[in-house]
């Protein structure tokens, strides 16, 4: 299983990064490579071409209806409808009524054809090809869950991503992420007193959970532009005793 970050920038994209979009590459027992997007927030789309062709996405997955998280999809839905070598489409998972969000984005009454959209079922478990993907809600003010890729490693045997989508502290979420090979998990505000609870993590309760969770790697994301990477680093590194970095674009990792 191969990770690329494409946008990391959270709340809003930044002068150096999309908002939310991670590629995860996956080849199964014949060769063929599996290829599925978690988010397409604001700007996203762009750089994803870099990596790989929107149109062949086998599919994509959505933590929440937040724009800095699905917001690409309006364009996306575009993409591939119009697109000169003939219309495709690529299935979505996300909360329920992100039909309805991408057809307002969009401006038109219905989604299209391009972009069928699963609601997410805590519990009902996603086939991709080589992988399986679990959700769990977490802690944010719409629904909002984060996800746990599980598939081939490239090391043979198997690997876990989990995604923490945007989310404060919750059980829901260590438990998810229980040991797993990377954990990507969004650090967007610094710990302050009296700072804003049920929205976001901090670098240092990310490190909390990640510690909590016996993942193997950290890779810290959705940093704000106003907010310095390091300092977040910094706060999860008090807490968390495993390897860990920021994302930054064009971050790959293979697992
Ligand atoms: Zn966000
Ligand atoms: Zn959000």
């Amino acid at each position: 299983m191969r990770l690329t970050v494409v946008g990391c920038s959270g709340s809003a994209p930044g002068a150096a990064s999309p908002a939310s979009c991670y590629l995860v590459e996956a080849d199964d027992a014949d060769g063929r490579t599996w290829r599925v997007a978690l988010d397409l927030g604001s700007g996203a789309l762009g750089p994803l071409q870099r990596y790989a062709d929107p149109r062949l996405l086998d599919a994509i997955l959505i933590s929440h209806s937040h724009a800095d998280h699905c917001a690409d999809l309006a364009v996306m839905d575009v993409y591939l409808k119009y697109h000169p070598d003939g219309e495709a489409s690529v299935p979505v998972h996300g909360p329920f009524g992100l039909g309805g969000r991408i057809a307002e984005l969009r401006g038109v009454a219905e989604t299209t054809a391009a972009l069928p959209v699963t609601a997410w079922q805590p519990g009902a478990p996603v086939t991709v090809g080589p992988l399986t993907v679990t959700c769990a809600a977490v802690a944010h003010p719409v629904p909002a869950y984060a996800m746990r890729l599980t598939g081939p490693s490239e090391s043979g045997g198997e690997a876990t991503l989990v995604y923490s989508g945007d989310t404060d502290v919750c059980d829901g979420l260590a438990e998810l992420a229980w040991g797993a090979d990377l954990f990507l998990c969004e650090a967007s505000f610094l710990e302050e007193e009296d700072g804003p609870r049920g929205l976001h993590l901090t670098g240092a309760r990310a490190g909390a959970v990640a510690q909590e969770a016996s993942v193997g790697r950290l890779l810290l994301t959705h940093v704000p532009p106003w907010t310095d990477p390091n300092a977040i680093v910094a706060e999860a590194a008090e807490q968390f005793t495993g390897p860990l970095q920021a994302a930054h674009p064009g971050l790959r990792r293979s697992l």
